[in-house]
């Protein structure tokens, strides 16, 4: 089966985002027709006019990465560096939080095997019991070939516990014999890490990305865990440090550490992360993370992955946001190795947390409540997009130990036709309807023909999947909203909300506009429309027109003024009068007959009229 995406091109310049950043910091692009010269004549333009300093670069890349001078907005920054001729572009670097809500109390792995013996009706799965058996994880191991492939599954996370033994007695670890074998505290292998024995760690910019958060070690043991039985032993445990034949996994578990102990990170290391990864041979890229805006920067990273056969697995979020309006970053990325994941309980059902996207969501995959590794060799639960993001990537990787030379492209193909259908809500929010079968995916890549010279994709400046120009506030902002609540996974995503930075307009000329009309701050882009509309109070009706209208409220003229405050029900009506819906929404501004409204309720047919309304009445942005 072949799907189709549509890809949806929007211009960078007119989103209006209310997006988390890092204070002082940018990401800047030089135009690739720039030599090392021109290069470091922008770095040294950059150093002694625009007093930034730089505190990273990509090589080859022409990108690097800059704090402002103390005091200098990021906003002005950009602006100015949007003008410079040596800049292809510049952005912020945004905050991201990983994608888990709940998570459980931490067992022992003795309690853990008598908990899932019990439920698991003796089949000791670890981590699945139903979901194993609806996912068809125990046929499928029956199934692998034994061609001594181990694909290495890069956990671009909070790091990894490197001692948890579900890891250790089957040497699941991957292992940069170089630096293993090297000298402590030189870069033996020369890929710019020191000590990078296991992976690296982006947040303390060390060679031992243990985790300190519990997140990444439990979407790691889930990757194991769909592979193989991941309460199995080895008949021979092996010695510390030596590893054999006779006990290796399928697959390999990389540790890229870019999320810190509370669960957050920034574009910039997770630029660094995914290209690390890929540099250092991984197949499949496990994101359990989200947030941000567009980054062009992040999107490239994610084509780099691409042309070099990588599958890049991303967790829709978790916030019962449909990506479709509100773009998740990365997973609405359109590029075609990008597979975006929503959870699915032990019944098929969309979890009640998740995401989804009939355009933009891939398939489901299970994600409430699973067993898996946790920090200091235990085994608790944990739900998200985050738990069941990584049942892909084991699957993904599974595909890639059958055919090795297998690209992205291709490995989503296989695990989006050999899902299973499913009859409950994953069907119609998703868009193959499906949810994860690891059965079907093995058995379909042993016949699998590889595509040596997959097709080029180029990316189209600020293209990814997604109807609406729209921040990713309500798809991604909200996840870090989840995580502070109490059992939420407690002590995640605060940090970063404390930057919170509201109402970035990128265009300088938007930028100005803005801010004279709107002190407000507005979250959403308004479009300018006419029709009428009508104001309930009491009994009767007054009637007004509808000015403008975005996703967050809109705007109308009325002979009668309404105070500043108000709660009012209004019926909008499409020009054409076709279409009519009444709404419930709070005045928020009035300028002279002019009022703006916030609505106060947005349910599916509330956002669809205003889409329809964006699109089919618009004569451009407000
Ligand atoms: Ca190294």
């Amino acid at each position: 089966m072949k799907i189709t995406i549509i890809a949806i091109v929007f211009s960078l310049s007119a989103i209006a985002n209310a997006q988390e950043y890092v204070p002082g910091e940018v990401i800047v692009k030089l135009k690739s027709s720039n030599g090392s010269i021109a290069t470091s004549a922008f770095k040294s333009k950059a150093s002694s006019e625009k007093r930034m300093r730089l505190k990273g670069s990509w090589k080859n890349l022409n990108m690097l990465h800059y704090s402002l001078k103390a005091g200098d907005s990021v906003e002005a920054a950009i602006s100015d560096l949007r003008n410079d001729p040596d800049v292809e572009y510049a952005e912020p670097n945004y905050i991201i939080h990983k994608s888990d809500i709940e998570r459980g109390s931490p067992i022992s792995e003795q309690e853990f095997r008598s908990l899932s013996s019990v439920e698991a009706n003796g089949n000791q799965d670890g981590s699945f019991t139903q979901t194993a058996a609806n996912i068809q994880a125990d046929e499928a191991w029956d199934s692998v070939s034994n061609n001594g492939e181990r694909p290495i599954v890069a956990i671009i996370d909070t790091g990894v516990d490197l001692y948890h033994s579900a890891f250790t007695r089957w040497c699941a670890l991957w292992e940069n014999s170089a630096e293993k074998n090297g000298t402590p505290g030189v870069d033996d292998d020369g890929n710019g890490y020191i000590d990078d024995i296991n992976g690296y760690d982006f947040v303390n910019k060390d060679g031992s990305p243990m985790d300190d958060d519990g997140h990444g070690t439990h979407v790691s043991g889930i990757v194991l865990g769909t592979t193989q039985d991941l309460l199995a032993i080895p008949e021979v445990m092996p010695v510390a440090g030596v590893c054999n034949d006779s006990y290796k996994s399928r697959v390999r578990i990389m540790a890229v550490k870019f999320l810190d102990a509370n669960g957050s990170g920034t574009t910039s290391d997770a630029i660094k992360a995914v290209y690390y990864a890929v540099n250092n041979g991984a197949k499949v890229l496990n994101n359990s993370w989200g947030g941000g805006s567009y980054s062009q920067s992040l999107h490239e990273a994610i084509a780099y992955a691409y042309d070099r056969k990588v599958a890049f697995i991303a967790a829709a979020g978790n916030s019962t946001s449909n990506n479709d309006i509100y773009p998740m970053f990365p997973a609405n990325y359109d590029a075609p190795n990008m597979i975006s994941v929503a959870s699915s309980t032990s019944t098929d059902a969309l979890s009640y947390f998740s995401n989804y996207g009939e355009d933009t969501v891939h398939l489901a995959s299970p994600g409430s409540s699973i067993y898996s590794t946790f920090l200091g060799g235990t085994y608790t639960t944990m739900s998200g997009t985050s738990m069941a993001t990584p049942f892909v990537s084991g699957v993904a990787a599974l595909i890639a130990r059958e055919q090795p030379g297998i690209n992205g492209y291709q490995i989503r193909d296989i695990l989006l036709s050999s899902a299973t259908s499913v009859n409950t809500d994953v069907n119609g929010k998703t868009i193959t309807g499906r949810r994860l079968n690891v059965l079907g995916a093995v058995n379909s890549a042993k016949g699998a023909v590889v595509d040596s010279s997959q097709p080029s994709y180029t990316i189209s400046s600020s293209a990814y999947r997604g109807t609406a120009s729209e921040s990713a506030a309500a798809g991604c902002g909200m996840v870090s909203t989840l995580l502070n609540k109490p059992n939420g996974g407690g002590k995640g995503g605060g940090k970063g909300l404390g930057f919170a930075i509201m109402a970035l307009l990128f265009s300088p000329a938007l930028f100005l506009v803005a801010r004279r009309k709107n002190a407000n701050r507005r979250k959403h882009e308004r479009f300018e429309v006419h029709s009428q509309m009508k104001l309930k109070v009491g009994d009767s009706e007054l009637v007004g027109e509808l000015e403008s209208i975005s996703l967050g409220g809109f705007g109308f003229d009325m002979e009668e003024l309404i105070e500043k405050g108000s709660v009012v029900t209004v019926k909008l009506q499409t020009p054409t009068g076709e279409k009519e819906i009444e709404v419930k929404g709070k005045i928020v501004w009035r300028d002279g007959h002019h009022h703006g409204v916030q609505l106060m309720e947005r349910n599916k047919g509330i956002l669809q009229f205003i889409k329809q309304m964006i699109t089919n009445f618009s004569i451009g942005k407000a």
